[in-house]
């Protein structure tokens, strides 16, 4: 499929291929809608089947972040990159710092962060050939890792929906089902843990996984197994389209909140989760807790406020539950119209500033 037939159905402002044959540097970086400012998105570095499962991931991806920077009532548009390959074998400083070179020449209509993939490390490497990078560690005046501020999010969701479901924000003795136990998800197992509540785990990583059962006493199963677990929420924190229509019918679960974007496989499957009973916390409603965790770099960052802005998630999440009620919708109709409204306000004051220029 070309590009344009690609972005064609959707509202993509700008696709851009880059690539360095030097250091093997295959980049595609998409910028969604900068409506609402500077379209901010992760860099994911991963070994795609191929060029066309690449640009079609980047794509939902950028939208994504358009969505969720809106939602999260931030002043920033949505885009996205991906590096092709396996970082395991591919990744070079060269090949970083050419990266680098190339979201530069896009002059700041994106800026980078950390995504599946790519670390802090890498976002420093970046930020010697250009400015437009954000998520730097604390000691060079950035925001550092955005997965704990992530995690805190996702946890700001489950007390929402015990809010909504039994009543009580307490997450003592609830029962949590987390697939992916990477960056967001292991540190959401620590604060789990520490909140009182019961987790099982699954993860290819047996080492992340002895981790979290040594550490926090973590109940381990099969990768194909989480789907089956009775819990009170079932928790997507590793790659998207985990929730489809093989595995909808399986869950066990009374809600689902997690930090995996873009967790439904098809619009559709949104349909399958509301007829199972099941309460659905939009993704990206959900985990913004990084995203708002690096906006407040832009007016120096400060860990205390950045968690005041993170903690909101719960009044967010809670929103669009009353917005699902009162407009008769799913939650996930719910979250997208209040997203694209923060964005139709935006446009119409530019179009209106447009014309009293004239
Ligand atoms: P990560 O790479 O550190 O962790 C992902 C984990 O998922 C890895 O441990 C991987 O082994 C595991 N995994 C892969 N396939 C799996 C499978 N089939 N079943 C179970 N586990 C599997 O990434 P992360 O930073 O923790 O992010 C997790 C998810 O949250 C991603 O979808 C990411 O886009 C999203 N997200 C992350 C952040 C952030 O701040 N890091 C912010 C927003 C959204």
């Amino acid at each position: 499929m070309g590009v344009f037939e690609a972005i064609g159905t959707e509202t993509h402002e700008e696709v851009l291929f880059g690539a360095d044959h030097r250091s093997g540097l295959r980049t595609i970086i998409a910028i969604h809608d900068t409506s609402l400012g500077p379209a901010l998105g992760g860099t994911r570095f991963y070994p795609y089947r191929d060029e066309a499962e690449a640009l079609e991931d980047v794509l939902r991806l950028a939208k994504g972040m358009t969505l969720k920077s809106a939602a999260a009532g931030l002043d920033l548009g949505g885009g996205k990159a991906v590096i092709i390959g396996d970082p395991a074998e591919i990744w070079s400083e060269d090949l970083i710092r050419s990266y680098g070179r190339t979201i530069d020449s896009l002059g700041g209509r994106y800026v980078t962060a950390e995504d599946v993939g790519t670390t802090v490390e890498d976002m420093v490497l970046i930020s010697q050939e250009t400015p437009w990078v954000s998520g730097l560690p604390l000691e060079c005046g950035g925001s550092g890792d955005p997965s704990p501020a992530t995690a805190r999010g996702v946890i700001a969701a489950f007390r929402a929906i015990g809010e909504r479901l039994w009543g009580s924000a307490d997450l003592q003795g609830r029962r949590v089902a987390i697939q992916g136990v990477g960056k967001v998800g292991m540190d959401l197992v620590r604060r789990l843990t520490e909140s009182g509540a019961e987790t099982i785990v699954t993860d290819p990583n047996s080492e992340a996984v002895m981790f979290a059962v040594e550490t926090y006493g973590s109940k381990a199963v099969a990768l194909d197994d989480i789907y089956d677990i009775e819990c009170d929420v079932f928790s997507p924190c590793a790659l998207g389209a985990s929730l489809n229509a093989n595995t909808i019918p399986r869950l066990a679960c009374a809600a689902v909140a997690g930090s995996a974007n873009n967790q439904l496989a098809t619009d559709d499957d949104i349909a399958g989760i509301v007829e199972r009973g099941i309460l659905y916390a939009p993704d990206f409603v959900v985990n913004a807790g990084g995203v708002i965790n690096i906006a407040v770099e832009t007016d120096g960052y400060s860990q205390e406020r950045a968690a005041t802005m993170v903690d909101r998630i719960y009044d967010n999440v809670t929103a669009v539950f009353e917005t699902a009620d009162h407009d008769g919708v799913n939650p996930q109709i719910a979250a997208l119209r209040f997203a694209q409204a923060r964005i139709d306000q935006a446009e119409g004051r530019r179009v209106r500033s447009r014309s009293a220029q004239r």
